[in-house]
C-alpha cells in the first residue's frame, strides 16, 4: 500500500534527508504535506519536486509568500501557524509523520500526530523530553506507532526483540550502552572550551546536523536529552544506561543482555540509516547511504564522559531524577542558552551555567497536564534571558 507522509520540519537537515529516501521509493511513499517555519525558497523548491497536497509555513507572512509564488501552479494548498502544523500531522489520509521541527515548536504537532494514532517517526527529542509521561501516555492510547530516529535509539530499538521495546527486565536486558561522539570539543581543556566559536561547535566532526542540536553534541546536552528519550521511549531509567564515547560514530549503541551478550547496531554515520528504518519498518529498504569499510577503519575507541569539562550531562540526568516540569524547564533554558551562544551572545562555557541557575530558580511541578509544561517552558525562558543578559 502507498504511504502517504507528512513532513514536519520538511526543511531541516532530517526533513530533507527523509526526502532523499522518499525520492528513492517513488511506488511505495508519496507525500501529503511539507512544512516548515520562514524558508519559502527552500520551500518552493521542494513542493515543485513533491507537490504535496499541503504546504504549511510556521510564520503567516512565509506562508504568504509561498501562497503567491505557487500562485498559478496546480495542486499545493498553503497553511500557515500551529493550527496548519497540527492539521497535516492528523490529517485523515496521513499515515506516516516524520516529526523533525526542531525544539519546543514541534511539540503540538508532534503530539497532533500521536493523538491521531499515526506511524509517528520522532526526530523531535525535545518533545518527549519536555512531556514524557503524558507523551507516552497518548502513545498507549491512541495505539500511535512510535518509531525512534535519533540514530542511538533507533539502534537500540534494531537490538531489542520485537514487541519488547517497553520491556527490557522481560527481555532479558542488563544495561543499554548509549554511544556519543563526544562532539567537535572532546579533547578541549577547560581554558580551550572558554573561547570556542559557532561555527567551531557547528562543524561536527561525524554528523552534517541542524545548529541547534550541533551545539546539543558539542555540550554533551544532546546526550543528555537522549538519556531521558531512553527512559521514555524503553520505559527503562538512568542508571540501567551507561553512555560510552565513542569518537568514530560507527556504533550507533548497544544493548547488553543478562546472558553476556551484547548486541549493537553499526553503520555509516548517515541519517538516512534510521529514517529509512522508520520509514518501512518492519521492512528494509535501500538509502543509497555507503557501505561500512570495516578495514579501512581499522580500529573503535571508547571512553567515559568527563562531566567536569561537559556539565550539560550531568544535569539533564538530574532533570529527570526531579521529574515533573524539571525536564521541559532544562530543555527550554538550553534553547535559550544555546540562540544566545549561536548569536554571539553568551560563551560556550556559559551555556551549562544558564541551565543550572535556571533549574534551580524554578520550583518543580506536577507534569499532569501539556498546558502546566507549556506554561514552565516560558518561564524558564523568561528566567534564562534574564541570567544571559546578566552573564553577557
Ligand atoms: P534543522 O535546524 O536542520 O531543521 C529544523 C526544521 O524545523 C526546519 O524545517 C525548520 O524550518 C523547522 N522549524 C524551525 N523552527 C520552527 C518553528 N518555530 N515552527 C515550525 N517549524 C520550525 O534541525 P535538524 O533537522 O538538525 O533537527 C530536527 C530535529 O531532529 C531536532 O529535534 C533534532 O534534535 C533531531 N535530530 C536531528 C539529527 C540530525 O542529524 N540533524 C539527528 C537526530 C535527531 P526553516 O527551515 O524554515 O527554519
Amino acid at each position: 500500500m502507498m504511504q502517504q507522509i507528512t513532513v514536519l520540519g520538511a526543511t531541516g537537515s532530517i526533513g530533507l534527508n527523509t526526502l532523499d529516501v522518499i525520492r528513492r521509493h517513488p511506488g511505495r511513499f508519496t507525500v501529503y504535506a511539507l512544512t516548515a517555519n520562514t524558508a519559502v525558497e527552500q520551500m518552493l523548491a521542494l513542493c515543485r519536486e513533491f507537490r504535496p497536497r499541503i504546504a504549511v509555513m510556521a510564520d503567516d507572512r512565509a506562508a504568504e509568500k509561498l501562497e503567491r509564488s505557487l500562485a498559478g501552479e496546480p495542486g499545493t494548498q498553503v497553511l500557515s501557524g500551529q493550527g496548519g502544523l497540527c492539521e497535516v500531522a492528523a490529517a485523515a489520509a496521513v499515515n506516516t509523520v516524520m516529526a523533525s521541527i526542531v525544539g519546543a515548536a514541534g511539540l503540538p504537532s508532534t503530539l497532533a500526530a500521536v493523538r491521531a494514532g499515526k506511524r509517528v517517526l520522532l526526530a523531535n527529542k525535545e518533545a518527549l523530553v519536555m512531556s514524557g509521561k503524558l507523551f507516552m501516555d497518548a502513545v498507549a492510547e491512541s495505539e500511535a506507532t512510535l518509531l525512534p530516529i535519533d540514530s542511538e535509539h533507533n539502534a537500540i530499538f534494531q537490538c531489542l526483540p520485537p514487541g519488547q521495546v517497553r520491556n527490557l527486565a522481560g527481555a532479558g536486558v542488563r544495561r543499554i550502552l548509549l554511544t556519543a561522539s563526544g562532539g567537535p570539543f572532546r579533547n578541549h581543556t577547560v581554558d580551550e572550551l572558554q573561547r570556542v566559536s559557532p561555527a567551531q561547535a557547528c562543524a561536527h566532526p561525524n554528523w552534517a546536523m541542524g545548529r541547534k542540536i550541533s551545539v546539543d553534541s558539542a555540550t554533551l546536552m544532546n546526550k543528555g536529552l537522549e538519556l531521558i528519550e531512553a527512559c521514555w521511549l524503553f520505559n527503562t531509567r538512568p542508571d540501567c544506561i551507561e553512555v560510552h564515547v565513542h569518537p568514530e560514530s560507527i556504533i550507533h549503541s548497544m544493548v547488553e543482555y543478562v546472558d553476556g551478550s551484547v548486541l549493537a547496531q553499526l553503520g555509516s554515520p548517515d541519517m538516512r540509516t534510521p529514517i529509512a528504518n522508520g520509514l518501512a519498518w518492519p521492512e528494509r529498504i535501500e538509502t543509497g547511504v555507503e557501505p561500512l569499510d570495516l578495514f579501512a577503519l581499522g580500529r573503535f575507541h571508547f571512553e567515559r564522559p568527563d562531566l567536569h569539562r561537559f556539565p550539560c550531562l550531568r544535569l539533564a540526568a538530574e532533570a529527570f531524577e526531579s521529574g515533573g516540569t524539571a525536564p521541559a524547564v532544562l530543555n527550554a533554558a538550553n534553547e535559550e542558552a544555546v540562540a544566545a551562544f549561536l548569536g554571539r551572545n553568551l560563551r560556550f562555557c556559559d551555556i551549562p551555567v544558564i541551565i543550572e541557575r535556571t533549574l534551580a530558580e524554578i520550583a518543580v511541578a506536577t507534569a499532569d497536564t501539556f498546558e502546566v509544561i507549556l506554561a514552565k517552558d516560558l518561564e524558564a525562558r523568561e528566567i534564562a534571558r534574564q541570567h544571559i543578559s546578566h552573564v553577557h
